[in-house]
């Protein structure tokens, strides 16, 4: 297809409309719009409307559609070696490893733990439970998570993810995944018994449940309190980890030492790519044969891994979000009818005084903006690490009109 002009904005009727989506489960609602190019912050769609990507694919994107580093590392890499397998190594893996356990030491020197690369969050969240159940030995095999956490949608993360109704259809599900209140260290130090608990995982701020953050403390706690108990603390950094906090990982907020982290989303910029750090001594647990998969950490996916990771220490990345994010913030808080804003760096939960998040949302994309409702009262934004000042000033235009669009309750 030859839709591109040049490498610029799509020709219009260059695409299919009304594509039968007939063959596809019906998993997902059907979709408002279809995007057939990007390029930075900026979408386009099948009739070559043009859209601010204020959501990066959820927390995706964080170098903006196409970046040309991460384009070419692709596709020299395509041409160079896409797979292999892990029963032979391949150059690249073994670096992005190493440049994983650097970001979570903070950047400058080796944090001194080890990685597992799979394909999702979902699945990297599995290998940390599979490795605290491991590490901890018979008997010791219950997860906490909080309530309305977000893990992934496979059977165990599912189990791991705080929210009843999206157990209901599957259960009986995977033992061992037990859940306490978000924020409250009381409710943990009642049930953390290390004679049957193995790890407590946490989100270090509730992405998926409205962009929602804990005190400055609870991390903290969470971490003496794993301590005393022997219990591993597992960090979930899928949504807020690779500098979209304005730190390389959201634990870094806090001054404390995570057993294990967990991450996915921007890792690759939009290529399918999860990780499992874990303190070498945790590690150890696994040996070979206990955890594998076919495209975990195969060159192709650590190509688009290893460029994203050079770029973003190379723009510094954290320092970007912490940046535009306070332009973005003051910017929201002075919008009418906005009660508050959630969140740090560029992961922002803005809480509606009103208007429905989903009369928001349906006017912010008529109007060009892409954002999404995570709660009923909440917009999620969380744009590309490298948006510019212009683009913020444009976004925050179109989501004051829409807000008052969706206030008088017009399209
Ligand atoms: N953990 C968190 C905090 C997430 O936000 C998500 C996805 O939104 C996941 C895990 C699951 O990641 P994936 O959809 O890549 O399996």
């Amino acid at each position: 297809m030859t839709a591109a002009r040049g490498g610029g904005e799509p020709v219009a009727g260059a695409y299919p409309v009304n594509v039968d989506r007939s063959a596809l489960m019906h998993t997902y609602p059907e979709p408002p719009v279809t995007f057939v190019r990007g390029e930075g912050t900026i979408l386009w769609d099948t009739d070559g409307r043009r859209y601010l990507d204020f959501l990066s694919g959820l927390a995706v994107t964080s170098l903006g559609h196409a970046h040309p580093v991460v384009a070419e590392a692709l596709d020299r890499q395509a041409r160079t070696l896409l797979h292999v397998s892990n029963l032979f190594g391949n150059v690249v893996a073994p670096q992005v490893a190493a440049t994983i356990d650097r970001l979570i030491g903070g950047g400058a020197e080796r944090a001194g733990g080890q990685v597992f690369f799979c394909n999702s969050g979902a699945e990297a969240n599995e290998c940390a439970f599979k490795l605290a159940r491991k590490w901890a030995g018979p008997g010791r095999h219950v997860v906490l998570s909080a309530w309305e956490s977000f893990h992934g949608r496979t059977l165990a993360t599912l189990h791991a993810t705080g929210q009843a109704a999206k157990h209901a259809p599957y259960v009986p599900l995977p033992e061992g995944f037990e859940h306490v209140d978000y924020d409250d260290l009381d409710a943990i130090d009642t049930v953390c018994d290390s004679s049957r608990v193995a790890a407590v995982i946490v989100e270090p701020i509730q992405g998926e449940a409205g962009v929602v953050m804990p005190s400055s403390d609870y991390l903290r706690g969470l971490r003496r309190l794993c301590t005393e108990r022997g219990v591993l603390l597992i960090v979930d950094e899928v949504q807020t980890g690779l500098a979209r906090t304005g730190r390389w990982f959201g634990f870094q907020h806090n001054g404390i030492e995570p057993d294990v982290v967990t991450m996915a989303k921007a890792l690759g910029n939009g290529v399918p790519i999860g990780a499992c750090w874990a303190r070498t001594e945790v590690a150890a647990a696994f040996a070979p044969g206990d955890h594998a998969t076919t495209f975990g950490g195969q060159p192709l996916a650590t190509a688009a891994a290893k460029a994203t990771l050079e770029v973003m220490e190379e723009v510094d990345a954290p320092g970007c979000a912490v940046r535009a994010g306070a332009k973005l913030r003051a910017g929201l808080e002075g919008i009418r009818g906005v009660r508050s804003v959630r969140g740090q760096g560029l992961l922002l939960g803005i809480e509606l005084e009103s208007a429905p998040a989903a009369a928001v949302f349906d006017a912010s994309l008529e109007r060009g903006l892409v954002v999404n409702p995570p709660r009923p009262d909440t917009i999620r934004m969380a744009p590309p690490l490298l948006v510019s000042d212009d683009e913020i000033e444009e976004a925050l235009a179109i989501f004051a009109d829409a807000m008052a669009a969706a206030r008088q309750g017009v399209p």
